[in-house]
């Protein structure tokens, strides 16, 4: 009986599962999903579609519909046809014009929308569900019986893309946005300029693609080593390239077509290498290759960028126009005496100040011709005008000031940051160093807990960003960006109370398969190893709880999660050393003694060090280990040198220490500092067995 009643349960559970539609597979989960057994096959494979959309749009979404997988016929009749995408306006839920209404009968499909936004979105909905109940590899079109009502819970769901660090050209953008489209994204964020190159043509100034959209090294890392100069297009082994203007109107169209808008990015006054390698007058010095910041005492700057966003309102029609403002080095400000001098003119009190008013100015120029400014974290740094959009990448906290300040926000923290390695730190492709699995970018909500209402109000969404210092080819984008890219969507789509990692995990898995399918090089989600495996649970050993005594200090930047104890707390580091259980010492040995309160028998003392050339982060010089019964008289157990290999790129973790069997209440553990200047060492625990 009692295994009856369990047969029961479980056939209850299976079928209100496939009820509430979880069966169906959906990135990003739509708001409400009601399923039903059985499915709709269109007659002979092919079925017909009506929409009563009128003129370009009408034209404009049969046109990609004929284009897709789906084998859909264009009729002019409503009546009798398989699939209609109807214009509603009368139904008071649509009022969101991305918002949608799908049905699927035995019949057909009927779609509803107050907008062709919400129309294509229903669309790419039956894209998705096509075939989920039929075998797989059957190739056979059919479409669930489902009902599903769904809008998005945030406006900007975006990717955004550095193509200045490394070129990337149209196809592959084209490509992704094509994949934005089926997650339901609808913002291209284009880093079209930076230091390393400027990849956008202005006919107002043809010096910068002229002498700066290309260089004599392939990898920015090759070409930073060597001086980061600039060669023309003619040169030999010359590496780079920019779009025309023409090539910019053309992706605009594309995405305007799958219903995403493109913001442009003119990085300034930071980040203007290759600006002032091109107009050397528009520093501060007067030279190129000096620095990269904008002289903001010269009146020519404000008409430089001013000339340049011109151009850039002719070729992008969105609202949005992003103008950087993000890591300038302003000490070059306090030295020069132009923007000193306009410092005093202006009333203005220091350096930030003077970013500040030269952001306001822009912002004023922009609004006049009906453009929104949004610019990195950093622009609201000396005060910032309540019309600009704020777009928080230094740390949620700048976003929730942001936003209690009255500014609308795109958030983008480091868990939005696909150019982090996404598993084993070790063996993954180098990226920016930090560790960012699917499940951290997942568990990101983009409107931070402690808001008002009003405050959550002004958050407008998030984006994942790509940044290309070490992305050199499109098939390693691509890898970054897949599958995390289909979390950031489902984040700005779904609801909170909607989301479940375990359901979004198995969802992910099968797109992965789909992207493999669809020739992206999506990372092999199934594969992943996770995390450091020392850090995936606590260690128990002898000295832990024992309060450890320090020679010299870890750094005040690194405290650790428990402060002094962390090295004795049971934990292990994970791949992100900013996470609280490494201990970081700057130019110091790392010198511990544990007192274990009495003698015992000791067999092992050792600790993991790190290496990461990029953050300077050296294994030690040599580590030590001595013991010692009473505290005075001490015994030394091992002596292990080490020569750190400061050319050594990769991220690596190394066990030091000694083995064997002693008796001993405290123990020493002694790394040298690696000896280059301004190096650290980094380790997360003393284990003593
Ligand atoms: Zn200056």
């Amino acid at each position: 009986m009692k295994r009856f009643v369990l047969f029961l349960l479980l056939a209850l559970a299976v079928v209100s599962l496939a009820a509430q539609g979880q069966d169906l597979r959906l990135i990003p989960y739509p708001c409400y999903m009601q399923a039903e057994e059985g499915m709709y096959a269109p007659e002979g494979g092919v079925a017909t579609v009506f929409t009563n959309l009128r003129g370009t749009d009408r034209g404009e979404l049969l046109d990609y519909i004929a284009a897709s997988s789906l084998p859909l016929r264009a009729v002019r009749r409503q009546e009798g046809a398989h699939v209609r995408l109807l214009l509603d306006n009368l139904d008071p839920s649509f009022t969101h014009p991305e918002a949608y209404r799908v049905e699927i009968t035995p019949q057909g499909a009927d779609c509803y929308a107050c907008d062709v936004r919400g129309l294509f979105y229903a669309f790419q909905t039956l894209l998705w569900l096509d075939g989920q109940r039929v075998p797989a590899g059957t190739g056979r079109h059919s479409l669930p019986l489902v009902k599903i009502y769904d809008a998005p819970r945030l406006e900007w769901r975006g990717w955004h893309m550095d193509v200045s660090r490394h070129y990337f050209d149209k196809e592959f953008l084209k490509k992704q946005l094509r994949m934005m489209a089926r997650y339901k994204m609808n913002r291209f964020h284009w880093h079209l300029v930076d230091d390393a190159g400027w990849r956008l043509e202005v006919k107002r100034y043809p010096e910068l693609t002229d002498s700066t959209a290309f260089r004599p090294w392939r990898l920015w890392e090759d070409w930073g080593r060597a001086g980061g100069r600039f060669c023309s297009a003619r040169s030999k082994g010359a590496y780079g390239g920019y779009f025309t203007q023409r090539d910019v109107r053309e992706i605009v169209e594309y995405a305007r077509r799958l219903h995403i808008t493109v913001v442009p990015e003119i990085d300034v006054p930071g980040h203007s290498r290759a600006v002032l390698a091109a107009y050397p007058s528009l520093g501060c010095t007067g030279k190129a290759y000096e620095n990269s910041e904008l002289c903001l005492g010269a009146e020519k700057t404000f008409e430089f960028v001013t000339g340049v966003l011109s151009e850039i309102i002719d070729l992008f029609p969105d609202e949005y126009i992003h103008i950087g403002g993000d890591e300038a080095d302003r000490s070059h400000w306090a030295r020069c005496p132009r923007c000193q001098d306009l410092m005093r003119r202006e009333g203005l009190q220091g350096v930030e100040e003077l970013q500040s008013w030269f952001t306001r100015r822009v912002e004023d120029w922009l609004t006049s011709r009906g453009r929104k400014l949004i610019g990195w974290d950093e622009i609201m740094e000396g005060g910032l005008s309540s019309r600009a959009t704020v777009m928080a990448w230094r740390g949620e906290k700048w976003g929730v000031q942001a936003a209690r300040e009255g500014h609308d926000v795109v958030m983008t923290p480091w868990q939005c940051y696909l150019d982090n390695a996404q598993d084993d730190l070790t063996t993954e492709p180098r990226g920016v160093g930090g560790y960012v699995p699917l499940r951290l970018t997942y568990d990101f909500d983009p409107v931070p807990a402690g808001l008002s209402e009003a405050e959550a109000a002004h958050i407008l969404g998030l984006q994942g960003n790509v940044w290309t210092e070490r992305i050199a080819t499109p098939q390693h984008a691509e890898y970054m960006i897949y599958p995390r890219i289909c979390a950031i969507a489902e984040n700005g789509w779904t609801l909170p109370e909607r989301k479940s990692w375990e359901r979004f995990y198995t969802f992910a898995l099968d797109e992965v398969d789909h992207l493999h399918q669809a020739g992206y090089n999506a990372f092999n989600l199934a594969a992943e190893k996770g995390d450091r495996e020392e850090a995936q649970g606590p260690v128990e050993h002898l000295a832990v709880g024992h309060s450890p005594v320090y020679t010299h200090p870890a750094s005040a930047k690194y405290p650790g999660r428990h402060g002094e104890a962390t090295l004795t707390d049971g934990e292990r580091g994970s791949y992100n050393y900013q996470q609280g259980q490494w201990l970081g010492f700057e130019d110091e040995d790392c010198e511990v003694t544990i007192d274990l309160d009495s003698v015992v028998t000791v067999h092992e003392v050792s600790a993991d060090f790190m290496q990461r050339a990029d953050q300077w982060i050296w294994l030690p010089a040599g580590v030590v280990v001595s013991a010692s019964q009473d505290g005075t008289q001490w015994t030394v157990l091992s002596n292990e040198p080490w020569e750190p290999d400061f050319d050594d790129p990769m991220i690596r973790f190394q066990r030091f220490g000694w083995q064997g069997t002693t008796e001993a209440r405290f123990v020493r553990l002694s790394a040298k500092a690696s000896g280059r200047r301004g190096g650290w060492l980094f380790t997360d625990e003393i284990i003593v067995r």
